[in-house]
């Protein structure tokens, strides 16, 4: 039998939320001056800026600049506590719900728990391939990079030297163009520099993507212009291929073709991170959490899902809403003014998403922008993506430290953070 954990019983009511990513996080900080005590639970005690995590990954910022410590953001809001634990498991009868800490119960639950790499049951991809769907797999893939370079250094066999050099990215949505662009960037500003002695021209880069165009969420005007850029940057892009296994050694084609690598990220689908409990008919494809309009789970009114792992299906979006940080925010603020309504025995309202627009970059002067009454690309749009993500990120000083990263890069091509940095691993006690 577990045990309930420490958090004050008081007469207000009680809203657990779990997940700290954009949905719960906007969530919490709106209700955090509300008559509810708010729960708020992550596997993280940081919050983390996913849209960022390719330039941890290629060496352009520190991961300590994109995420943000949560207890830093409540320090003075004493209705809301937060507790480092990952949930097992719902009883959505109980209202209770269960981690390794203890179990805790609610009055009201939010489920914001986000999406995790989705690598379509194929067991040897999730093993050898690299995700970046966290902080310490962005910062897992520069070690893995950068270790990778310096052995290519002193591989004087050809063919096994290209395997350390050349990189397959598999899936061509906003972080595929995205790494892409960075790599090939790497490629020829950085690389030349730092290895004098390795050949940078023998690196190739591919971008494989299975469908006809790279953006598929974004206009045509945006997809092509992703193609032209990582052309230029000299980006092998193959689309209409589909990558069906990976050994470590070699990423094998559908069509039969191959190509030798260590190194394939894997940027090819989401599926939503799952919690036992829930009513069986409420998952839907992507493993998503079926919600009405007002955000409660099908079969469950105390129970809420907002962000990636909600999946509202209307005329306009039959196959739900875009899994992007907008709509997670857009849910967070809606359910928040719905709480607040019912305190004060208003009524709710249902979501109503409000497309803003979309974009990508590929590089230095390199983005695509697609608004709702205007698409461009270019510098302007560069600029444009960079003013969005800097002011959207979490924190005064993590906004100052990336602008002053981007600064330097800008003007230098360089900002020294090509760390090779691993947790120290235990020895091993020999017994005599
Ligand atoms: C590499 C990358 C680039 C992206 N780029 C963009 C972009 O440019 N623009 C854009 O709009 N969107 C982008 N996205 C998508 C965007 O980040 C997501 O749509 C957004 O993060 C969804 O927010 P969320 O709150 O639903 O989930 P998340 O932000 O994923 O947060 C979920 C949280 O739940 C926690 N959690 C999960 N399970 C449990 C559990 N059982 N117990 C406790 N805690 C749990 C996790 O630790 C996490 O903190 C990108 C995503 C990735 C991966």
């Amino acid at each position: 039998m577990q045990t309930k954990f420490n958090i004050p019983e008081t007469d207000r009511e009680r809203i657990v939320i779990i997940g700290a990513g954009f949905a719960g996080l906007e969530l919490a900080k709106r209700l955090a001056k509300s008559r509810y005590q708010v729960v708020l639970l992550d596997k993280n005690n940081f919050h983390q800026f996913q849209p960022l995590f390719y330039q941890v990954a290629m060496a352009g910022l520190e991961p300590s600049s994109i995420v943000f410590p949560l207890r830093k953001m409540f320090q003075r809001n004493k209705n809301v506590h937060i507790r480092v634990t990952e949930v097992d498991k719902v009883d959505v009868e109980k209202q209770q719900i269960y981690t390794p800490i203890g179990y805790l119960n609610f009055d009201y639950l939010v489920l914001a728990i986000g999406a995790d790499t989705n690598f379509f049951g194929n067991e040897r991809i999730a093993e050898k391939a690299i995700p970046m769907k966290s902080v310490s797999e962005a910062l897992y893939l520069r070690n893995q990079i950068l270790s990778d370079y310096e052995k290519a250094l002193i591989t004087p066999d050809y063919d096994q030297r290209q395997k350390y050099l050349d990189i397959v990215v598999v899936g061509g949505g906003a972080t595929g163009v995205e790494v892409c662009g960075s790599l090939a960037e790497m490629k020829e500003h950085i690389l030349p520099k730092d290895y004098p002695e390795l050949d940078c021209d023998e690196i190739d880069i591919h971008l494989i993507q299975s469908s006809d165009r790279l953006l598929k969420g974004m206009s045509d005007n945006a997809s092509q212009g992703a193609l032209d850029y990582l052309t230029k940057l000299g980006v092998k892009v193959q689309l209409n291929t589909r990558v069906k296994d990976y050994d470590g050694e070699n990423v094998y084609m559908k069509d039969g073709s191959s190509i030798p690598t260590h190194k394939m990220i894997w940027a090819a689908g989401i599926a939503g991170n799952t919690i036992e409990g829930l009513p069986a008919d409420c998952l839907v494809r992507g493993n998503r959490i079926k919600i009405d309009d007002y955000m409660a789970v099908k079969g469950a009114p105390r129970v809420f899902a907002i962000g990636d792992i909600a999946f509202l299906e209307s005329e306009e979006n039959p196959y739900g809403h875009p899994q992007v940080a907008q709509v997670a925010i857009q849910m967070g603020v809606r359910l928040a003014k719905n709480f607040k309504a019912e305190s004060k025995g208003k009524l709710r309202e249902k979501f109503e998403y409000n497309d803003k627009g979309s974009m990508a970059t590929v590089g230095r002067n390199k983005a695509v922008v697609d608004l709702p009454n205007w698409k461009f690309k270019g510098a302007f749009a560069w600029f444009v993506w960079l003013f969005v993500h800097l002011f959207s990120l979490v924190g005064f000083k993590n906004k100052i430290i990336v602008f002053l990263n981007w600064v330097v890069n800008y003007f230098t091509y360089d900002q020294s953070l090509r760390l090779i940095i691993r947790p120290k691993e235990k020895k091993k006690i020999l017994k005599k």
